[in-house]
């Protein structure tokens, strides 16, 4: 007999003496009461009775008791299974969507989640600032210290440009070696002191400590104000690169602004020096 039957058949056992103790208690009050005697059929009828119609019944009651307890012991069993699985699936939907978002290498937000950022502070005519951040003479760091001191330069410019804008600015990777930045709710001038700053930040990275026969890492950088007319993240872009091409054809390493309060094309700083460049 299994562990579980004997449990059931003592059970049942117990509860059924004390039945039988209960029945002999009745009737010997009954008797006593009536004035009649206790006959050695009652005896017996007090012995079987219990025995014969209680035993089955608290046996199949047991019965039942018990694969009641085991089906709940497994459902909560069950129940806790499903609730790791389900953390461990949102633990990797978290994962995912991250991983979707970012660059993998600098933990920047790649080119699809930034130009999303854009077009949302574009279509909410939030007063934000965009600008683009272009490494300058990158094929040169590749070429001569390879592929992979390139990856770590790309990071420490990464690192220098989140270290510099305020916690609520967006940064994402635009691709290669450039990055483009959001500036919320500021001013142009504000703005460009900010990218003058992340200009010179990328210039202070110690890079020629490992690399003393190469210059400085350094950052060409267009600025563009994303206002009221601006209408499209592709026109906002299209600003900022503008910039950020005659920071490069004035010789890189500079800030470049375009500014419709100074009906200038373009303005540039480099450093802490404001030079306008009539249209
Ligand atoms: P400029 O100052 O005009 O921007 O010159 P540049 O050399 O930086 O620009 P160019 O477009 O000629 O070269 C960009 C280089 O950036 C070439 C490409 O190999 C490198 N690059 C792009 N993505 C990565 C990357 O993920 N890692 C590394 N190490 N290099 C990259
Ligand atoms: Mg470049
Ligand atoms: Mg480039």
């Amino acid at each position: 007999m299994g562990g579980r039957a004997k449990r059931i058949l003592c059970k049942a056992s117990g509860v059924t003496a004390l039945a039988t103790a209960l029945t002999y208690a009745v009737f010997f009050l009954t008797r006593a009461l009536s004035d009649r005697p206790f006959t050695s059929s009652d005896l017996v009828e007090c012995f079987f009775i219990p025995i014969a119609v209680g035993m089955p019944i608290l046996v199949f009651l047991f019965r039942q008791s018990e694969e009641l307890k085991n089906a709940h012991a497994e459902l909560a069993s069950l129940n806790e299974q499903t609730r790791k699985a389900y953390q461990r699936l949102r633990l990797s939907h978290e994962i995912m969507v991250y991983t979707a978002a970012h660059d993998s290498m600098t933990g920047l937000l790649n080119r699809e989640s930034f130009l999303e950022h854009l077009r949302d502070a574009i279509a909410n005519r939030e007063q934000d600032v965009l600008l683009l951040a272009d490494a300058d003479n990158f094929k040169q760091i590749n070429d001569r210290l390879g592929h992979l001191r390139g990856d770590d330069a790309l990071v420490e410019i990464s690192r220098a440009i989140r270290m510099t804008v305020r916690h609520e600015d967006v940064v994402g990777r635009l691709g290669g070696e450039e990055f483009g930045v959001l500036l919320k709710g500021i001013s142009l001038t504000r703005a460009m002191e900010i990218a003058e700053k992340i200009r010179r930040q990328v210039e202070a990275i110690p890079w020629r400590r490992s690399t003393p026969d190469m210059e400085c890492l350094t950052v060409s950088i267009g600025v563009a104000a994303i206002g009221k007319d601006i209408g499209t993240a592709a026109a906002a872009l299209e600003r900022a690169d503008h910039c950020l091409y005659a920071a490069k054809k004035q010789g890189r390493n500079r800030v470049t602004c375009h500014d419709p309060r100074f009906h200038c094309e373009e303005i540039t700083v480099r450093p802490r020096q404001w030079r306008r460049r009539v249209a």
